[in-house]
């Protein structure tokens, strides 16, 4: 099996079947960081069909991901991706909405990539399964650029889901726990750590 092949055809079903996957670049700044800050133990909300719990476990086996979908099609997908890659061991996959999930342990890393909508509460809900000197990373912050341009915006669902993405980064900037950091790299990430 040729890793990078394999990788290829779930991108390539991620476009065919229009699954959001993380960009290139987002998925770069996320490996480097889980390497270069020794993370081991990861919690991610949003699996779709595994694509970046599959990246970020290939870089250590010592590495251990929790991931969370509630959609049914990509999570039986993401299970078939685990397997092609051998990583039973290693990632753990839970079919649930995240918010009926409660876990007791304590991440390196939490990432958030799930409904964008609900960004505020997946932060708040899961804050307490972060380790002490843990990170909190946000995808899609930028949201296809259109969290900077909102009033250009047509349609109102898209306007609306557009005001809750910039409510979320008003909330990192003006949270007293954690200081956040955002890159515009990807769809824009933010990279929270407790103050
Ligand atoms: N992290 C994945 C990757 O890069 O390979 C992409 C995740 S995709 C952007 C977001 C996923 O979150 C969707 O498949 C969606 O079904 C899932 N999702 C959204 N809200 C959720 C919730 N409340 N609980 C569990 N999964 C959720």
């Amino acid at each position: 099996m040729s890793i990078e092949n394999e990788l290829k055809k779930i991108e390539e079903y991620a476009k065919e079947n229009h699954v959001p996957i993380m960009e290139k670049e987002g998925i770069t700044f996320l490996t480097d960081y889980i390497q270069k800050h020794s993370i081991k133990t990861i919690l991610e909300i949003g699996s779709a069909i595994g694509y970046s719990a599959i990246k970020m476990a290939l870089l250590d086996p010592e590495i251990q991901v929790v991931t969370i979908e509630r959609d049914e099609e990509r999570y039986k997908e993401a299970l078939k991706n685990r397997k092609i890659f051998h990583l039973e061991k290693q990632i753990t996959l839970l079919y649930q909405d995240a918010f009926d999930v409660e876990l007791n342990d304590q991440f390196d890393l939490i990432f958030i990539d799930a409904a964008k909508s609900q960004y505020v509460k997946f932060f708040e809900k899961f804050k307490k399964n972060l380790k002490k000197d843990g990170v909190i990373i946000s995808d899609n912050l930028n949201f296809h650029g259109y969290t900077h341009q909102k009033e250009r915006i047509q349609s109102k669902n898209l306007r609306q889901l557009v005001g809750k993405i910039r409510n979320y980064i008003q909330f990192l900037e003006e949270n007293e726990e954690f200081e956040t950091t955002f890159f515009d790299i990807g769809d824009g990430i933010g990279v929270s750590k407790r103050r």
